[in-house]
């Protein structure tokens, strides 16, 4: 067979841009989170039940933040749920879970963030739409007196504009004035202009009520994957707010996840991107911790952050018969997981390491050496030998019915050994 000739330039890793981002804080008690300029891309989430309810909503937030969430967001919709705020903030604290609370403002924000200060107080950062803070010349009062609130508790805001609940006296004014062109702008390119002049406009009024610019995050959340590209990429170009990422609506399981991911990942690779929210719609009977879950992931996909170890399995085919593989990485993926709200602070570092879970002898050992620990099952026809690798080599052969608990146990014990020594290292 004859080689092609090498080229003679060298092939540059694929890595994410730099952000450019000025940094921003969201601060509750002493935990404080950084976000954007040099600070790792954050997760946030959002929760689902009624704010009402101040204890379902309590065990909902400690949920997403033991899933990896770094900030949550809650909806403040009307009194009652703004006097459950504080309540809700109690509970946390007095579970030990100090994850900031954003509250999510809609129509009445103005209201009830001046009649609750209690409420005002509690929330680390509020989500103000410039879509639905009034109409007319109640629009810059009421939004005003939002700004004011967070002035007055020093809180950051995200302007968070959304397609579904665009301006629609400014959408108007735009229209008309693409009217008036020459060459007229698609429908399109003057919704993506309307979008980003809304969060830009809003942002500005609050610098102008002396709000810092790095108390200012901004978002203009669309449905489609090509939109937001678009429109983010304009964004990210006129300003240096932290930015805040998500396919709005992005739907159910595969769909939502597939759309959420394609988006993100294109403009993460750019470097725009601070905070990022998966908003998959739940399936019947499916955790509201997926969507932390799948942010991670592609955090983690694009070798952005680390969450949890890694499991490398192989899809299987023709070669493997039996499930044994598919279970068994399974049941590692979940042990991992499971373990790791408890292993973030015994094990340090944990959250890097690479196992494998292979199939066969095809693709198995060399998968296997590639990780820190690695099990090559066997295949149709192979002999009933599980090799296991540790660190790049072959240490000990697994027989017999039990491989998956073995496995379990030497992956429990590497952990322990290797990261459990960067804790001592830390107290010392
Ligand atoms: S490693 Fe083996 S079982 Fe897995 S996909 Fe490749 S050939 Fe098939």
């Amino acid at each position: 067979m004859k080689s092609c000739p090498a080229s003679q330039a060298q092939i540059q890793e694929a890595r994410p841009s730099e952000r450019r981002s000025r940094q921003a804080r969201v601060v509750w008690r002493d935990q404080v989170v950084t976000i954007g300029s040099q600070a790792p891309v954050r997760v946030q989430s959002m929760t689902n039940t009624d704010t009402v309810d101040s204890v379902a909503t309590a065990i909902q937030v400690k949920e997403l933040a033991l899933a990896g969430s770094e900030l949550v967001r809650i909806t403040v919709n009307s009194p009652e749920a703004a006097q459950a705020v504080p309540h809700i903030r109690e509970q946390l604290d007095r579970m030990g879970i100090y994850v900031p609370l954003v509250g999510d403002f809609h129509y009445n924000g103005h209201t009830l963030l001046s009649q609750y200060p209690d409420c005002a107080e509690s929330l680390s950062k509020y989500r103000i739409n410039p879509g639905n803070v009034g109409k007319g010349d109640k629009r810059d009062r009421q939004f005003g007196q939002m700004i004011e609130v967070a002035l007055k508790w020093n809180k950051p805001v995200r302007i968070g504009v959304n397609w579904g609940s665009l301006d629609q006296e400014l959408m108007a004014d735009m229209m008309d004035a693409n009217n008036r062109r020459a060459q007229p702008w698609s429908a399109k390119s003057v919704m993506y202009e309307a979008l980003i002049t809304s969060a830009l406009g809003s942002a500005q009024f609050a610098e102008s009520m002396g709000m810092a610019p790095e108390q200012i995050m901004l978002s203009c959340k669309v449905s489609g994957v090509q939109d937001l590209v678009s429109v983010y990429r304009e964004l990210a170009r006129r300003c240096d707010y932290p930015l805040h990422l998500g396919l709005t609506e992005a739907g159910m399981g595969t769909k939502g996840t597939v759309a959420s991911t394609a988006a993100l990942a294109i403009l993460l690779q750019e470097g725009i991107g601070d905070t990022i929210r998966v908003s998959l719609t739940p399936q019947p009977g499916e955790a509201r911790t997926q969507e932390v879950v799948v942010a991670s992931e592609i955090l983690q996909s694009l070798g952005l952050r680390s969450f949890v170890p890694s499991v490398t399995a192989c899809p299987g085919c023709g070669r493997t018969t039996s499930t044994t593989f598919q279970e068994l990485a399974k049941q590692i993926d979940d042990f991992l997981r499971a373990q790791m709200p408890i292993w973030r602070t015994q094990y340090p570092g944990v959250e890097s390491l690479k196992v494998a879970v292979m199939g066969c002898i095809v693709n198995g050992p060399g998968e296997s050496k590639h990780a820190d620990i690695g099990i090559s099952l066997p295949g149709s026809g192979e002999a009933p030998a599980a090799p296991v690798f540790i660190d790049g080599h072959k240490r000990l052969t697994l027989r017999g019915e039990g491989i998956a608990q073995e496995f379990q146990q030497i992956v429990e014990s590497y952990i322990e050994k290797r990261f459990g020594a960067n804790l001592t290292a830390k107290t010392m």
